[in-house]
């Protein structure tokens, strides 16, 4: 599939019928898509940083940092400034090339914009790419974000139209899209995907990915989650995904958006070796690095420096036509260990 035949027309139908295909017939097609675009034994590494922790108003059930449930995790008000550009001083020195902060906001209000305007030139002038994550925007705010050099926003779908009700109330599947239309309005680059093993069916698995390929601009990153069960979430006592459907899921990603950055995100903690190495064979060729996850937990650099190496990965430094949100490359990091000062820790 060439760089013109990306579609964004996918039907059910036909989204069900790749998801039905017999396991090798499908990672075998994912593998020929993933090398047309990309080098099969490079994965980007991203490193994430909590501006602001938990007392979130929004209840998205999988969500320790909704204030709605009960996890115990340590709430934290909006960073200072200055600790925000001391860590990206930090993360730069780490060998980062881009800064990704995450709050806890519904949306960020008037009162917000100006320390997170100064974080986004802040971390700019050290001469780092940015990424933010912070709720729903305005089309206005957007603009604001992108002036002040936000180059990336990312933002999830989380789950189908269908199912989405089941999981979220306090904002509609639209709010989400109008926020990804001011995103890319205002000339950013889009970090959207979402989340698996929620107790949603076949079809929401296949209808998310339809939502995210169908796009009028495909996200250059599209994190694909494993749910995280944490203890207090309404979630937290679901039946385990079946991993297989996991890989699927994937592969049906990848070949659907073939020039997008596939993100094993959360859950990369539950998986072994072996299933992490399936993951990259079916085109995930992006991964959290470090030992924080905003608050939940990530494998520990050196058991990813030690997988990377099993499997003859090596990371890569973003690219100009297809980076993605979320994201500071390490490659130095694979042999060096990383500043355990980078990452938040909510434990
Ligand atoms: S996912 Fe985001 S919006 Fe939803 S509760 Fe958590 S922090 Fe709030």
């Amino acid at each position: 599939m060439s760089a013109e035949e990306i579609r964004h027309d996918w039907t059910l139908d036909e989204v069900n019928a790749l998801f039905a295909l017999p396991f090798n017939d499908l990672l075998f097609r994912a593998q020929q898509v993933h090398r047309e675009h990309f080098n099969p034994n490079e994965v980007q590494v991203s490193t994430l940083l909590s501006i602001k922790t938990g007392a979130c108003p929004e209840d998205c059930k999988y969500c320790p940092q909704s204030a709605r449930y009960d996890t115990g995790l340590e709430k934290e008000r909006l960073m200072e400034v200055e600790k925000v550009l001391q860590r990206a001083k930090e993360a730069k020195q780490a060998g980062s090339t881009r800064f990704c902060m995450g709050a806890a906001w519904r949306n960020p209000k008037d009162r917000d914009m100006p320390y997170i305007i100064e974080m986004v030139q802040g971390v700019k002038d050290l001469g780092l790419e940015t990424c933010m994550t912070l709720g729903m925007l305005t089309r206005e705010q957007a603009m604001m974000l992108k002036d002040a050099g936000l180059d990336y926003y990312n933002h999830n779908l989380d789950t189908s139209p269908e199912y989405y009700g089941e999981i979220i109330t306090t904002r509609t599947y639209q709010d989400r899209l109008d926020t990804l239309e001011n995103v890319r309005a205002a000339g950013m680059n889009v970090c959207s995907g979402g989340i698996v093993g929620m107790g949603e069916n076949a079809n929401d698995r296949s209808g998310l990915l339809m939502q995210l390929a169908n796009l009028p601009e495909q996200p250059e990153s599209v994190p694909i989650n494993m749910l995280v069960k944490v203890e207090g979430t309404p979630v937290d006592h679901l039946e385990d995904m079946e991993p297989f459907e996991f890989v699927r899921t994937i592969a049906v990603a990848r070949i659907m958006m073939p020039k997008s950055y596939v993100r094993l995100s959360a859950g990369r903690e539950e998986m072994n070796e072996q299933m992490q190495a399936l993951c990259f064979l079916a085109g995930a060729n992006s991964v959290f690095y470090g030992c924080k996850l905003l608050t939940t937990s990530n494998p520990d650099e050196d058991s990813d420096v030690q997988l990377f190496k099993k499997l003859g990965i090596n990371t890569e430094r973003g690219r100009d036509y297809s980076d993605e949100a979320h994201e500071s490359v390490l490659r130095d990091a694979v042999a060096e260990k990383e500043s355990e000062a980078l990452f938040y820790d909510a434990s």
